[in-house]
């Protein structure tokens, strides 16, 4: 079964039952809690059991195959039926960073050819890494404005699933540079109509109108062909 946050991301409010409890790490039947994993921060929120005991969720991770969910307190056990609502406000804004950092990332390896290596999105700022040889500035500067227009149009985000070959044959999936684990069969597409398909496991907004605006705060040259893209949403 995939985790409920690839199925349904606008989902913030579920009920489910505790499938094992370690201490104040617990494993839900299903989740929609995102994990902290690929350059995403994990959700927070709050884990309501049937006796109306609340506790917190703190962290939640993947561990060992399964997402691990934190709470702050001891209490839970397994088989007991629970009420979980996620932090909204905290998801939707790193949904909107994540979706913006796909379109920068298209709109720089469309007109430079850079390979994305890394992302990191927090709640006040997102940063791209990518590798590229010459770094034009002013070039990089220009894709502000190139993003703000783009997401001005309101365009459809969708995602599914593909099997691997068909992924495979998908011209922007190269632009990871890292490439995708050969055990992973079904690869989630994220596609951004008429411009950009790829390959994500994160949380994304349906449309772009979502987003807002960006704006680039820093660009940094870490050596070699190393280059580091900072922006905010305005
Ligand atoms: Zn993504």
């Amino acid at each position: 079964m995939q985790p409920g946050y690839l199925i349904d991301s606008y989902r913030h409010e579920f009920e489910t039952k505790i499938k094992s409890a370690d201490s104040k790490n617990v494993i839900l039947e299903q989740t929609y809690f995102y994990p902290n994993s690929g350059g995403q921060l994990n959700d927070l929120g709050t884990i309501e059991a049937e006796d109306r005991e609340t506790y917190n969720v703190v962290f939640v991770c993947k561990k060992d195959g399964n997402i691990s969910h934190e709470v702050d307190k001891e209490g839970l056990k397994e088989g007991t039926k629970i009420k979980c609502r996620i932090d909204w406000k905290r998801r939707h804004l790193l949904m909107r960073y994540h979706t913006a950092s796909h379109i920068l990332s298209q709109f720089l390896f469309k007109e430079t050819g850079a390979l994305i290596t890394g992302n990191q999105l927090d709640l006040d700022k997102s940063r791209i890494d990518f590798s590229l040889e010459n770094f034009d500035r002013d070039l990089m500067m220009s894709f502000e404005s190139k993003v703000n227009e783009f997401l001005s149009k309101n365009t459809e985000v969708k995602t599914y699933f593909l099997p691997r070959e068909k992924a495979m044959e998908l011209p922007t999936i190269s632009k990871l540079a890292k490439g995708l684990s050969e055990d992973i069969k079904e690869i989630r597409i994220v596609e951004i109509k008429n411009f950009d398909m790829t390959a994500c496991g994160g949380t994304h907004v349906k449309n772009t109108s979502e987003i807002g605006k960006i704006k680039i705060t820093k660009l940094d040259n870490k050596g070699g062909d190393r280059r580091r893209i900072y922006f905010v949403l305005i």
